[in-house]
């Protein structure tokens, strides 16, 4: 049989886009370990999730069973504002390399929020409409969940309060606008608007904030307010589910030439662009039907995976979330603050922990400056502007690429480029200037994090 040419871009058609997402869950023997109730320790119960989150999100975040789960129209609809995303072979960073790997990347970068979290975004939208609430409430880092998401609630007609970490507020204020201009409302973490806020405040005078303390501040906000709900952009596996659309679409467009990855890999923050990636490969991996490799790459700043604890833990510095079983630093890690783009979260999603304790997946760390040249090698031959979180893929697509290189064998190497990193110049200029550094916490500071986990 001839091999077909493979095109620089395989583009689905907007009729081929998948109409399911897929639920790894059910095809894991150890299931993830349940959420729990963070005073009795008891698995959390459907009720009680939803006084926080929407019901059916609620059904999605416990549903271990259903393989498929259908996209509905309004999502769908949505989603072809932007998608299907295009699968690119970097034949000209394959050629700049010198390799004799096939390298591919599906782009998610091709949206007005710059990153994959609009998938999860409208889905999370569309259920709380659904619902009949007036709005949701959040967090956001980096800005680009908070973005994603105000561009899913104007669509939707649905109110939307971003609490956005401190520095991130003043060091982009270019991402707040952008949320602003889509109708959301950005208030800096930690605020003097919440009773967790203000105890943060007191005990942490002239904090810039974290993520952990973002969220409890938008839960309580959601559970005080009527008509409300907290919606999470990573972590959870509801997310990982909606998510699973990148993989879903990859793997058709991937099919459709008889290309099988190698070597499939991610960036790691909360796991959601990963988990979708993979979640379709690794389904075939569960069923012992194929193999494939999953590399989780994550900064040597955050090493939730490789030098984290496999335990229960605060999903949130104000402790006011259910504690979830996972990879942790423990929930009052806070990185370093040299430490440039994204992936700052404590902790790793369960259904990804899972997987890793079990050894179906590599997960390695990457220090920020390679992160950063490995970004500028890209964007040089592939045009594109990488996100500083997706670059920490490229880092690990380039370096494993250079392996075959050596050895001469022609892997095909699958990793997800997730967003651009238009908002993200001073990360970069930092880097230009010679002002980035690398910080590797030390165990000392590593235990400091893990003694604050909960003990019972
Ligand atoms: C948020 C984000 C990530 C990390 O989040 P995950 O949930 O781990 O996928 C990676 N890349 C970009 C561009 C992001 O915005």
């Amino acid at each position: 049989m001839s091999e077909k040419k493979i095109p620089y871009k395989i583009y689905l058609e907007e009729n081929e886009m998948p109409k399911q997402w897929y639920n790894v869950r059910a095809d894991m023997k150890n299931k993830p370990a349940p959420l729990l109730n963070p005073e009795t320790h008891e698995p959390m119960k459907a009720e009680e999730l939803e006084t926080v989150f929407c019901k059916e999100l609620v059904k999605q975040e416990l549903d271990d069973d259903s393989r498929y789960i259908d996209i509905p129209e309004k999502i769908l609809g949505f989603y072809k504002m932007y998608r299907p995303a295009p699968l690119v072979r970097a034949y000209c960073l394959e050629e700049k390399l010198q390799t004799p790997a096939k390298i591919y990347y599906k782009f998610e970068g091709n949206n007005t929020s710059g990153s994959h979290k609009l998938n999860s975004a409208i889905a999370q939208a569309y259920y709380a409409k659904e619902q009949g609430l007036k709005g949701v409430t959040t967090e956001t880092g980096a800005g680009q969940w908070g973005t994603a998401l105000s561009m899913a609630c104007a669509y939707l007609d649905l109110d939307c309060k971003v609490y956005m970490v401190k520095c991130s507020y003043e060091q982009k204020p270019f991402r707040r606008e952008v949320m602003r201009t889509y109708g959301a409302s950005v208030t800096p973490s930690p605020s003097e608007m919440t009773e967790v806020g203000r105890q943060i405040l007191a005990a942490h005078p002239g904090t810039t904030g974290s993520l952990g303390c973002a969220i409890s501040e938008a839960v309580e906000a959601a559970t005080h307010m009527e008509g409300y709900r907290y919606v999470l952009g990573s972590v959870l596996n509801q997310v990982l589910l909606h998510q699973s659309i990148i993989g879903v679409e990859a793997k058709l467009a991937l099919d459709k030439y008889g290309v099988k990855p190698d070597i499939i890999i991610g960036c790691a923050g909360g796991g959601s662009n990963l988990g979708g990636l993979i979640s379709p490969f690794m389904g075939e991996k569960l069923r012992g039907e194929a193999d494939y490799r999953f590399i989780a790459v994550e900064p040597a700043s955050c090493p939730s995976m490789t030098r984290g604890v496999f335990a229960y833990d605060f999903c949130d510095t104000g402790m006011v979330c259910p504690l979830s079983k996972m990879y942790t630093l423990g929930s009052g890690f806070i990185p370093s603050s040299n430490h440039a783009g994204g992936l700052r979260y404590h902790g790793m999603n369960s259904v990804l922990s899972q997987l890793y304790h079990d050894g179906y997946m590599e997960a390695r760390s990457v220090e920020q400056t390679s992160v950063f040249e490995a970004a500028e090698q890209f964007a040089r031959v592939e045009g594109i502007l990488p996100a500083p979180e997706s670059s920490h893929a490229i880092r690990a697509a380039i370096d494993e690429a250079l392996k075959c290189k050596e050895t001469g064998e022609e892997k095909t190497i699958l990793f997800g480029l997730t967003g651009t990193g238009y908002f993200d110049m001073v990360a970069y200029e930092k880097f230009h200037n010679g002002e980035m550094g690398d910080y590797i916490p030390t165990d000392e500071e590593l235990q400091a994090g893990f003694a604050g986990l909960p003990k019972w």
